[in-house]
């Protein structure tokens, strides 16, 4: 099963994907993670990634599409996956699509967290404090809001138009209560590919 995690950058995909993966035992693909370990390692990929992430801007398609069709390509992958923060430009998108395509497999949900904006800013802005991640400051919080208004937001009309099963989740609720939604629309999907 390949499962999109959409949602705005402090949507809350990441606290989400770790329930979802344990429950479903699918791996949490998360390109933003993949990403900030190449930059911690110092690779040639983080070096040039790195100014990309800390202004908040999004690295180029051609390259995070590479990263990814690597990572569906191990094992593990498999089964299926959990994609947190990809695809987030339509051009990433139809690149996945076609991957997909050619392992005769395509992306069965679309599962879309909603969260008012006031609630991100202010969600952004205390993760900034307790974990210090360095593109969590006001600046490019704003710029991480705007790219993702401009050049994500259109993937999501992307596969409504495809006729992809999208299922929009009230991520404005308690966590625990967000993860049970996300599970009933999973559980509704399992059942009904059985
Ligand atoms: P995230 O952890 O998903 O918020 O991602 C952190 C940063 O990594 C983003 O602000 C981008 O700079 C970069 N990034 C992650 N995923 C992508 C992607 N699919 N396309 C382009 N840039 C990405």
């Amino acid at each position: 099963m390949i499962t999109i995690l959409f949602g705005p950058p402090g949507g809350g995909k990441g606290t989400q994907a770790a329930h979802i993966t344990e429950r479903f035992g699918l791996p949490h693909v998360s390109t933003g993670e993949m990403l900030r370990d190449e930059a911690a390692r110092g690779s040639e990929l983080g070096n040039e990634v790195e100014p990309i992430m800390a202004e908040g801007r999004l690295v180029p398609d051609d390259l995070i599409v590479r990263v990814i069709e690597a990572r569906l390509s191990q094992p593990d992958a498999a089964r299926g996956a959990l994609l947190d923060g990809f695809p987030r430009t339509v051009p990433q998108a139809e690149a996945l699509d076609a991957m997909l395509r050619r392992r005769h497999r395509q992306v069965d949900l679309v599962l879309c967290l909603d969260v008012p904006e006031d609630v991100l800013i202010q969600r952004l802005l205390g993760r900034a404090r307790e974990e210090g991640r360095p593109d969590d400051n006001l600046e490019t919080i704003r710029t991480r809001l705007d790219v993702y208004h401009r050049d994500t937001a259109p993937v999501l009309d992307h596969y409504r138009k495809a006729g992809a099963r999208i299922e929009t989740v009230d991520g404005h609720a308690g966590v625990d209560e967000v993860t049970r939604r996300i599970y009933t629309a999973m559980d509704r999907l399992t059942g009904s590919a059985a």
